[in-house]
């Protein structure tokens, strides 16, 4: 079993990654199990570019952290099977906004105001409509990217490795209000090309077939199956 820290605050991301994977990957939440752990800003101008950060900032912080003194003190408690920081940037790209909001998409609606932080899904979902109000729907082509960087983590924290990188895309439209409850974020708003529900109407077993997420994932596991995680 190979353990897999997920760079992230996001639990819906570490639960789909988990769900895609399946049960020959642990997935476990850094963010929440270290809440000591550093948050990176992610002020890249790409996807790779803020998974890469996440990734390797996490990873070096968790190897001085053990250094510093195993796992007392709420320091992290590493196993001893193999263990890699995955840390995913995503987004969303809408092609009458010029790609916006792109590396943008957690923080969209906050940006107006000049405030930091991440803002909730309602509020960047409100945006995206208001700024498309007068879009048809011919134009209102998009697509979500995600962005996975892997890094192993060697608790001695020494011989550190190459960052892999992976991707995925997923095409589709923005429609004109949101529609169902499943999902997170932009989900209500994304409706996959070929289909005609929204990701939140589809349910995770059709979303985790087709999203981004999952293309991607589905190059880390076959880069896993190729080289077995060399
Ligand atoms: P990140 O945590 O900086 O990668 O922010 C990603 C943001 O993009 C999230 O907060 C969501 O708003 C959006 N996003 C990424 N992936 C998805 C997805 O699968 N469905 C809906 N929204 C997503």
């Amino acid at each position: 079993m190979t353990t897999l820290l997920i760079a992230t605050r996001n639990a819906h991301k570490v639960a789909e990654i988990q769900a895609i994977l399946g049960t020959g990957f642990a997935c476990r939440p850094l963010l929440a199990e270290f809440p000591a752990a550093p948050i990176a800003v992610e002020d890249a101008d790409t996807f790779a570019g803020n998974a890469l950060k996440k990734a390797e900032s996490l990873s070096h912080w968790l190897a001085a952290s053990l250094q510093a003194g195993g796992s007392q003190d709420g320091r992290p408690t590493i196993g001893a099977a193999r263990t890699f920081v995955l840390a995913d940037d995503s987004g969303l790209e809408v092609d009458a906004l010029g790609g916006a909001p792109g590396v943008h998409s957690a923080r969209f609606a906050a940006m107006e105001s000049g405030r930091d932080g991440n803002s909730p899904d309602a509020d960047n979902n409100a945006k995206l409509l208001r700024l498309l109000v007068t879009v048809p729907r011919e134009k209102r082509t998009a697509r979500f990217r995600c962005a996975l960087a892997l890094v192993e983590f060697f608790p001695s924290g020494d011989g550190q490795k190459e960052p892999h990188l992976f991707d995925g895309a997923c095409e589709g439209w923005i429609d004109f209000a949101p529609r169902g409850k499943g999902g997170f974020g932009y989900d209500p708003l994304f409706i996959p090309t070929g289909r005609d529900q929204s990701f939140a109407e589809l349910g995770e077993d059709v979303k985790h077939g087709i999203s981004h997420r999952a293309k991607a994932l589905a190059g880390l596991r076959e880069w896993f199956g190729r080289s077995g995680g060399k």
